[in-house]
Parts: C-alpha cells; sequence; structure tokens
C-alpha cells in the first residue's frame, strides 16, 4: 500500500492502547529488515531517519527504498524524521516523499520552542504531512547532542497543555517523563505521574523517546498511559553490528558477502518482532488507520 500518516496510525493505536514501534533505520538492508518484520506480525511500523542518516545517503534514495518496500507491504507504513533543528532538512524530507516530520525545540527556551515548533508545525500542515514536537530534555545522546541524566528536565504540565493547544493538529507530542536515550546505566525512573497528568489533559498521542532496554512492565505502563509511538534505536543499531559481528567470529574464513548481510538482516528483523510483540501491535495492521 501508499506510504501511512503518522496522525491517522497513531490516532488508531491511542485509541486501540497498542503502541506503533519507531525504528531508526541505518540502511536498505535494515529498512527491508524492519518492514519484512512488521509485515510477518501484521502490524504497522514507522520508518524513522536521524539527520546525519539523511545525510549519508541523501532524501531521495532513502525513501525511494521506503515507498517500494511500503507499496510491496499490506501493513501501514509511515516514513518519519527523527529529532531535527533544521527546516531545510524538514523541507527537504516533505520534498522527498516522507510523510510526517520532527521538530526538536528541546533544548530552547519555551516561548522560543513554541515559536519554532509553530514554523515547522505550518511547513507540515502547508504540505499535509504530520509533525512531531519535544518539550522538556530527554536525557542522554540522540546524533550530537548529550543530555546527561540529572539534568534532562522533565515537561511542565501547564507547559504541555499551552505548547499542545498552539499546535492542535500535532501528530504526536514528545514529552520528556523521564525515559533516556541510549542504553540506560541504572534504573530507567519513569515518572509516571507526570505522564498521566499530561495525557490527562492532553489529547495528541505520545511519543516515547527512549525504549531501548525498558522492561515488558514499563513498556505496558507507559502503552496504557497514552503513549502510542515507541521510538527504538539503540537496539536496532546493537543488531546492526552484532549481526555481521557474530558471524565473522563464528566464521572466520567466510568472504562472501551476502551471509553476513542475511546474519544482520535475521538479527534487525528478530529485533523488531519482538518488540512490535511487546508493544501490542501485533495483528494490528487492519484496524490502523493509514490516513
Ligand atoms: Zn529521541
Amino acid at each position: 500500500m501508499a506510504l501511512g500518516y503518522l496522525s491517522a496510525m497513531l490516532k488508531s493505536a491511542q485509541a486501540g492502547k497498542y503502541a506503533i514501534a519507531a525504528f531508526n533505520i541505518i540502511d536498505y538492508n535494515s529498512a527491508r529488515a524492519v518492514i519484512d518484520g512488521a509485515q510477518e506480525m501484521n502490524a504497522p511500523i514507522i520508518i524513522q531517519l536521524s539527520v546525519k542518516t539523511i545525510r549519508l545517503w541523501g532524501f531521495k534514495p532513502i525513501a525511494s527504498w521506503v515507498h517500494a518496500f511500503a507499496a510491496d507491504a499490506d501493513v501501514p507504513v509511515a516514513l518519519h524524521l527523527d529529532h531535527c533543528k533544521d527546516l531545510d532538512v524538514i523541507r527537504g524530507c516533505i520534498d522527498a516523499g516522507w510523510t510526517s516530520v520532527m521538530f526538536d525545540g528541546s533544548a530552547l527556551p519555551f516561548d522560543e520552542n513554541v515559536a519554532r515548533s509553530l514554523e515547522a508545525y505550518e511547513i507540515a500542515q502547508a504540505a499535509g504531512v504530520g509533525l512531531e514536537a519535544e518539550l522538556g530534555a530527554i536525557g542522554g545522546t540522540e546524533d550530537d547532542k548529550f543530555v546527561a541524566e540529572d539534568e534532562a528536565i522533565l515537561a511542565d504540565v501547564d507547559e504541555c497543555i499551552a505548547f499542545c493547544a498552539a499546535m492542535p493538529k500535532l501528530a504526536t507530542f514528545a514529552p520528556a517523563f523521564g525515559t533516556a536515550h541510549g542504553f540506560y546505566k541504572g534504573e530507567p525512573k519513569i515518572a509516571y505521574d507526570r505522564l498521566e497528568r499530561i495525557t490527562a489533559k492532553v489529547d495528541i498521542p505520545i511519543a516515547l523517546h527512549g525504549g531501548t532496554g525498558l522492561t515488558e512492565q514499563q513498556f505496558e505502563r507507559c502503552i496504557q498511559s497514552g503513549c502510542a509511538k515507541v521510538n527504538i534505536s539503540t537496539m536496532h543499531k546493537q543488531q546492526f553490528i552484532d549481526g555481521f559481528a557474530d558471524l565473522r567470529r563464528k566464521e572466520p574464513t567466510n568472504n562472501e558477502p551476502i551471509p553476513y548481510i542475511a546474519a544482520q538482516y535475521d538479527a534487525m528483523k528478530s529485533g523488531v518482532k519482538q518488540m512490535i510483540g511487546l508493544f501490542g501491535s501485533d495483528g494490528k495492521a487492519s484496524v490502523t488507520a493509514a490516513r
């Protein structure tokens, strides 16, 4: 089917109390593994890209892979831009065929974040694509940004309400509530009370950043509290690398590339299927609106 749209997909997930997995793909093989994993689980899926991955491959090649895979799939697939501060990259993605984008103004003071996010919102609305925006500071490392865990700032509930009121058609909202990018160093300190106070007042589906390393119970509670999109990046990157490296260790004299690509694909696809199972989106393709 044609590419799906984040807003419609996440509204279905929010209503059905499941979450759609959003994987940060790395290359063609990674995109293929994520979409095939979703297809095998009959689950909707979000393919998302970091800005540095887009700078590596270019807008058009990525869009052409994902459009082609989605066309052959029977499950809704959205193509999303992860954390971005650059409106030119946002425009480039929209022009190349992305169906949603994220503007990350979380490092800015509140008023400036609202003003800059609104600029991105207007660009996205005019193009008919979805926008994700962030408030508060999510801990850990994302691209070149590092937020120490003790500097991570939970989103303020009143600011969340004002932020979302300014952008009522936001496809998804990413308030910081204690999850972190990268591997967790200790026990994640998820502020469920904060999350629940936000979702009691804000009707926009919530995006959970920093999904790698959370337990089944933690995912379950976040999803029941309104998270409809769960980002998985670190785990997928690890499987991308380990898929190759494990085979090399096992077969040090094998110099044929294709078995390595296959091993990497299998490692990534099994991770995708595992996460879809945890998020309750398996079997949900047909009840997920794509537009
Ligand atoms: Zn993130």
